[in-house]
């Protein structure tokens, strides 16, 4: 299916009267709607039948590719058989069979699987055990979170405090979560412009953890959270030595480090997670998105088992040690998903998969070096993202009309503020990276 549509229509007569949409213009939408009916594969179509291939696995969480039948026979089957489980004080056995299946590639030691709905849900989950954590410990005077400048951690209210996107904070920031700070970002263009995977330059910059120990005295400090790798800020990859060393000051302060692996998770970065790919063990570990193909909302949790210890033995016999959970936690079809999902990602090797194919991502994402608007590009796995100049007093208008020509252009991409990102599946083709890349440098060429 190589077939590239030469022109979109963005017309589509769906009644917009009600649907307030998330995280959209949405006037702008109103005059260059884009409605997708349909997907297979590498493959979305539009509601007019136009064919597009997905650069960005949806939102970086389609890993296995568009409608897979496993899956969807795996969830047609759990609806029949079972709807629906309460999930406090009972069980269904594929929740404990998804919490095993998960374990099995988590960082050794990270084995024990808490299950929320969004990556939100399972932001706000892991701040919460680090906080239940401490105070288990008889550290309760730990409750300061930090997070990073430029990270995405959700939505949620503890999410959007430790988050450092000043866009997502304005409007509620008389409302955020006392004690957060937050340490400085990885990114110094005038150092890594164009750096293919790790920056040499920046292992430094986990010292502004130092910092803030020696601000707020680091016994007061529960736990520091990062993406190991930024990705809807632009796809900030960390300095050779930058985690290691994040790592090593929360060991020696008694902070727990929490990974967002949100997007990193599940073969993004050629490997089960961006944990194992560093070699770098945080002490929580965020997911959700790729867990399940994201067929049926599912995130999680993985703790290590000093953490889960620490909360469960903490308590009295009989009593909940961790008063936390969603109704829709481990709900029956999502974990059927995820069963299926983790088969595919095994029996078809797609991590390696990505590993195979990231040379060849990061050769091709990388040949846009010079063309029109181009200031830098950066990649790891299968995870990039070129960043353009800013049309004067309209950040983000260059990238939106670069992102709807390579629309028209038959390839979705996405963009934040200047930056375009790239995450196709992983079963995504050499040919087909090529495609993309070769798309999006006319729709560059055509914008100038
Ligand atoms: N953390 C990270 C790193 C993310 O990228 C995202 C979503 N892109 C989230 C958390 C929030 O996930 P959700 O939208 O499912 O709530």
């Amino acid at each position: 299916m190589n077939a590239i549509t030469e022109k979109i229509s963005l017309s589509t007569d769906v009644d917009m009267a009600n649907f307030w949409m998330p995280f959209t213009g949405n006037k702008q939408f109103k005059a260059a709607p884009r409605i997708l009916k349909s997907a297979k594969g590498m493959y979305f179509t539009t509601a007019d039948d136009q064919k597009v291939l997905d650069a960005s696995a949806g939102l970086w969480c389609v890993n296995a590719g568009h409608c897979r039948d496993e899956i969807t026979e795996a969830v047609h089957k759990q609806m029949m058989e079972l709807d629906y489980a309460p999930p406090f004080q009972m069980g269904h056995p594929l929740a404990f069979e998804a919490a095993k299946k998960i374990a099995e590639v988590m960082p050794a030691g990270l084995d024990r699987i808490f299950f929320a709905n969004s990556g939100s849900e399972a932001v706000d989950t892991a701040l919460k055990m680090a906080l239940a954590y401490h105070r288990a410990r008889g550290e309760g005077q730990r409750t300061r979170l930090i997070g990073r400048e430029r990270g995405y951690s959700g939505v949620g209210f503890g999410g959007i405090s430790v988050g450092g996107i000043l866009a997502n904070r304005k409007a509620y920031s008389g409302a955020l979560i006392p004690g957060v700070d937050h340490i400085s970002h990885t990114h110094n263009l005038a150092e890594m412009a164009y750096s293919k995977g790790q920056p040499a330059w920046g292992a430094h910059l986990a010292d502004d953890l130092e910092r803030l120990c020696a601000l707020h005295d680091p016994s007061t400090i529960a736990a520091v959270i990062v993406e190991p790798v930024a990705g809807s800020t632009g796809v900030l990859v960390p300095p050779q030595g930058y985690l290691q060393r994040l790592r090593e000051i929360c060991t020696k302060h008694g902070i727990l480090l929490i990974f967002d692996e949100v997007i990193t998770g599940f073969g993004r970065l050629g490997k089960a997670t961006a944990s194992e790919l560093f070699g770098v063990t945080p002490d929580l570990l965020t997911m959700a998105k790729a867990m399940n193909n994201a067929a049926i909302p599912m995130s999680g949790v993985a703790a290590s088992r000093h953490v889960h210890d620490a909360i469960v033995n903490g308590s009295a016999g009989g009593a909940i040690e961790f008063f936390h959970g969603y109704t829709y936690s481990s709900h029956p079809t999502a974990a059927a998903a995820c069963l299926a999902t983790q088969e595919i990602y095994r029996k078809e090797g797609l991590f390696a998969r990505a590993a195979g194919l990231a040379p060849k991502f990061e050769k091709e994402i990388h040949a846009l070096r010079g063309e029109p608007f181009v200031k830098d590009i950066r990649n790891l796995g299968l995870m990039g993202a070129v960043e353009l100049q800013s049309r004067d007093g309209a950040p983000g208008a260059r990238a939106y009309d670069v992102f709807l020509k390579c629309m028209e252009k038959g390839v979705l991409a996405r963009f934040t503020g200047d930056i375009m990102a790239f995450s196709p599946p992983l079963i995504v083709s050499e040919g087909q990276i090529e495609e993309i890349f070769a798309t999006v440098k006319k729709a560059l060429h055509e914008v100038a």
